[in-house]
């Protein structure tokens, strides 16, 4: 009888055991199957939801304005469609006859280069290849793909342009910014007004020297003034093509003409 009654509580127990663990391993599939259901939930919303940035909002404001063009680029298409990005110069040409890109990375390629396999230290000179047709996608993420393309093709072009247009863009005068050169470039301090006035004329020159838009003085109260006044005025498409354009800005001259300065400095003068 102790036997049976032993052998009838433990199986019980057995039985209570086995109960419990169904129980509890029913309770962790069921929380794991909550969290898988949670994360992917939260993924998709937060990708449906994922507010624009304030430079992709900028940039839907200065397409809707008109201003289908960046330094050599045209911007063809629309969000819902997708964007096209290609050279100006081959707006006309047959999509079928230029190289077909699709992703915002692949402007980074493109623009590294220019026609003769030589690198583009300046993005912003007017020397871009032609022949390539970018198509991004559309929908929710398309301006966001078109953000990143022009960022690769000109890059911090969009953020400088809406700091200009918030009175937030700080401009740093020419002998400022030489005056913070140091090591080989200290040389480039003793530069004149007059020797830098006749260098950036030739160097930044939209005319196959640079695109950009010159916000800056040589020193205060000391202007540029071997450039047409075009050069400095950011309404002013400085490809020439008479399209509105969102302009490509310099707050500061570009490490590129520091060196033209110093390399000028050092070479004799032929009028010497
Ligand atoms: S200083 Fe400015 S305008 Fe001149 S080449 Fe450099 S980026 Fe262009």
């Amino acid at each position: 009888m102790r036997v049976w009654v032993a052998f009838a509580f433990s199986s019980r127990q057995r039985i209570g055991v086995r109960a419990l663990t169904c129980r509890a391993q029913h309770f962790i599939h069921g929380m794991k199957l909550f969290f898988v259901c949670f994360r992917a939930l939260r993924s998709s919303f937060s990708a449906q939801m994922k507010p624009r940035s304030s430079i992709e909002q900028a940039l839907e404001k200065w397409l809707a304005e008109g201003r289908r063009q960046i330094g050599e680029l045209v911007i063809c298409g629309g969000a819902e469609s997708g964007f096209e990005i290609l050279h100006y110069a081959d707006a006309s040409a047959a999509h079928r006859d230029l190289q077909l890109f699709n992703t915002p990375q692949a402007a980074r390629e493109i623009a590294r280069f220019d026609v003769a396999g030589n690198f583009r230290p300046l993005k912003s000179a007017p020397n871009l290849r032609r022949g390539w047709l970018l198509k991004l996608r559309g929908g929710d993420d398309a301006t966001r793909e078109l953000r990143e393309a022009l960022d690769f093709f000109y890059p911090a072009m969009l953020g400088t342009l809406l700091a200009h247009q918030r009175d937030a863009l700080e401009i740093t005068p020419l002998r400022e910014t030489l005056r913070r050169q140091s090591g080989m470039y200290a040389v480039t301090k003793r530069i004149s007004n007059e020797r830098a006035n006749e260098l950036i004329g030739s160097f930044c020159t939209s005319r196959g020297g640079c695109l950009k838009t010159i916000l800056w003085q040589i020193e205060s109260g000391v202007s540029v003034t071997t450039l047409s006044r075009e050069k400095f005025d950011p309404s002013v498409n400085q490809a020439s093509t008479g399209e509105q354009a969102i302009p490509l800005l310099c707050a500061e001259a570009c490490n590129l003409l520091v060196a033209e300065i110093r390399r000028a400095l050092k070479a004799p003068r032929n009028d010497e």
